[in-house]
């Protein structure tokens, strides 16, 4: 392409040489020819102006259709000659026009200079960025920055095209297309490695061909047999209680939909706020799930939470009402089918189910039986999935029970995909994998777009805390970290390095929350948003989560690190959390018999 360029601008360069010689060889032919001379002796004005306005015509034809002239250009160089004539006629001076011809012929090939030396300058950016293209683009370079890099051409490519030719530019058009095919096809793909099953069998008899497509290709994409069934509408659910009924009707529609105020009122948040849902969106009738089995199913999920300062069954259950309150409330709303709904509630139940309150990093250093079980891969993760499932495979706790094998094999891979993207290790993957495939126009009826969007909601609940108001926000963040530094204590107990963060002798709060807010949650809502391109997303969720990055901000710049080691090493973290106390007042407000009611109603282990 760049060979082209330069190929090109030698051309012009010739050719305005061509026409300059051109030019000259036809003066001097008409001064020194004695026919010519004698034509100019003899005859009228008129007839000498003929000659010159000829020879000026020939010499601009020949050019335009040798440099390719722009034809503004043209047009204003041909109404130039006919006015310069004009006055020439009037003036009756042939030397006045032999002048303004020659003016004009310099002023049109100061113009095509002009674009020239643009295209070369063009050209010299264009070598530069060559060199950064080759410098960017290493063997690791992911998919993201490879196709950032094709765009950024055809950018140049489009800007440095309209200083060429015609001819040119008509080459350059059909490189950007093939350019921006490319670029969609790979933005597109899911497959970067495994080749086509039709490729691969092509030379195979039938049986080796099912051989191959059994055991070697991925054969959990099920082709959608039947359509599901049902439109998920919230209905209104009766509930015993009514201060409690008015506060659930919140779910999915307030953002800053208070978990605490639920877990304060009955043990078993993730039970009432689970059943809730599910039978508000009518998802109970779709699948013809009995109350009872609901209800076994959900607490024996709940009873799996371990009593973690963080992640225990309230963190799920808020988890829940913040993938449903982006469900409701974005385009996804119009095209989520039933099991979807259903399957998304399940995965955002049971996302941190069996939690130990130590991290996969804790997990693989120590060789925590967890980490043998799953291979040091996702390990928390695979084993929330896992569990959901094992309690699923119980028929009396099994609500999918209705459903045909395909549709459970469809269900089971939309939560244990939901479920692993919430492995922070692979946030980075994932949100590149979103950015570079999708933007506001992708089409969410495809399933597999929705599968994807749907991962993108969990992980954005998972943390959907830091997007809350800052009294709930502080809240959570007052109970994360000292989930941190028990981890941190146990660290330095086992004689490991303490995690980032986890050390309670030196962690400066404030810092940490701002930089998990700018580096992680920031680009999560923003690329979740960017393609939802939901005005309640952005002012609810976006909004809040600057304001709460400035607070800490704030309260980073208040304190400095030898105040946050005194305090910490009084342990009093909640110094930190000025807001904490006005949560504390409201947790439980119900009165205490209702509480009563409320515990003794879900929590049937009890
Ligand atoms: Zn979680």
């Amino acid at each position: 392409m760049f060979i082209e360029q330069r190929g090109s601008l030698n051309k012009e360069y010739t050719v305005i040489v061509y026409s300059c010689l051109y030019f000259v060889t036809g003066l001097i032919i008409i001064v020194t020819d004695p026919e010519v001379i004698l034509l100019f002796e003899n005859s009228s004005k008129k007839h000498v102006n003929s000659s010159y306005f000829l020879l000026f015509l020939l010499t601009l034809l020949g050019s335009k259709y040798l440099i390719k002239m722009k034809t503004l250009y043209f047009i204003l160089s041909y109404i130039l000659l006919v006015i310069a004539f004009v006055l020439g006629i009037h003036k009756n001076e042939t030397v006045y026009h032999h002048t303004i011809t020659f003016c004009l012929l310099i002023v049109y090939i100061y113009f095509n200079s002009l674009e020239i030396k643009s295209a070369k300058e063009m050209y010299q950016v264009l070598l530069t960025e060559e060199a950064s293209v080759v410098k960017t683009l290493q063997p690791n370079t992911p998919l993201e920055e490879i196709l950032t890099e094709i765009h950024n051409g055809i950018d140049k490519i489009a800007s440095i095209s309209k200083n060429t030719p015609a001819t040119v530019q008509k080459i350059h058009r059909r490189i950007v297309k093939l350019l921006q095919n490319i670029a969609a096809k790979m933005q597109s793909t899911n497959n970067l490695y495994m080749p086509r099953l039709e490729l691969v069998t092509k030379n195979m008899d039938a049986d080796d061909k099912i051989y191959i497509e059994q055991e070697c290709f991925d054969n959990q994409q099920i082709p959608d047999k039947n359509p599901d069934i049902g439109i998920i509408e919230r209905k209104v659910v009766e509930y015993g209680i009514s201060e409690l009924a008015g506060f659930l009707k919140g779910i999915g529609k307030e953002w800053n939909f208070n978990s605490f105020f639920v877990s304060g009122c009955c043990k078993t948040p993730a039970t009432v706020i689970g059943k809730y849902a599910i039978k508000m969106y009518g998802l109970d009738e779709i699948f013809s799930i009995s109350d009872s089995v609901l209800e076994v199913f959900l607490n024996d999920i709940e009873n799996k939470y371990p009593d973690n300062p963080y992640h225990n069954s309230t963190h799920a259950a808020d988890v829940m009402s913040s993938f449903a309150y982006f469900l409701t409330n974005s385009k996804l709303s119009d095209s989520m089918t039933s099991i979807e709904w259903l399957g998304g509630l399940v995965a955002c139940l049971g996302h941190d189910v069996g939690h130990p309150g130590k991290n996969n990093r804790f997990l693989v250093m120590t060789n925590h039986k967890i980490a043998v079980t799953y291979n040091d891969i996702s390990v928390l993760e695979m084993m929330h999935a896992s569990i959901i499932f094992k309690v699923l495979s119980n028929n009396t706790m099994n609500i999918f029970a209705s459903l045909q094998a395909d549709k459970f094999i469809q269900v089971r891979k939309l939560i244990i995909d939901m479920i692993l993207a919430t492995d922070l290790s692979k946030h980075f993957d994932i949100l590149s994998y979103m950015r570079t495939k999708y933007n506001e126009t992708s089409d969410i009826s495809v399933r597999e777009i929705r599968g994807d969007l749907l991962r993108l909601c969990l992980k954005s609940a998972d943390v959907g805390h830091a997007a809350k108001s800052i009294e709930l926000h502080e809240r959570w963040c007052f109970l994360i970290i000292e989930e941190f530094f028990a981890q941190g204590d146990l660290e330095k107990q086992k004689g490991l390095a303490v995690s980032m963060y986890c050390d309670r002798e030196t962690t400066n709060i404030p810092k940490s929350q701002v930089g998990f807010i700018r580096n992680i949650v920031f680009s999560l809502f923003t690329t979740l948003n960017s393609i939802l391109a939901s005005d309640e997303i952005e002012n609810a969720c976006l909004n809040q989560l600057k304001q709460n990055e400035r607070y800490w901000e704030s309260l980073a710049k208040q304190r400095n690190l030898s105040t946050v080691q005194k305090a910490s090493k009084a342990k009093n973290e909640s110094s930190f959390f000025p807001l904490l106390k006005r949560m504390t007042i409201r947790k439980g407000s119900l009165p205490p018999l209702c509480s009563r009611k409320v515990t003794k109603e879900f929590n049937m282990n009890d």
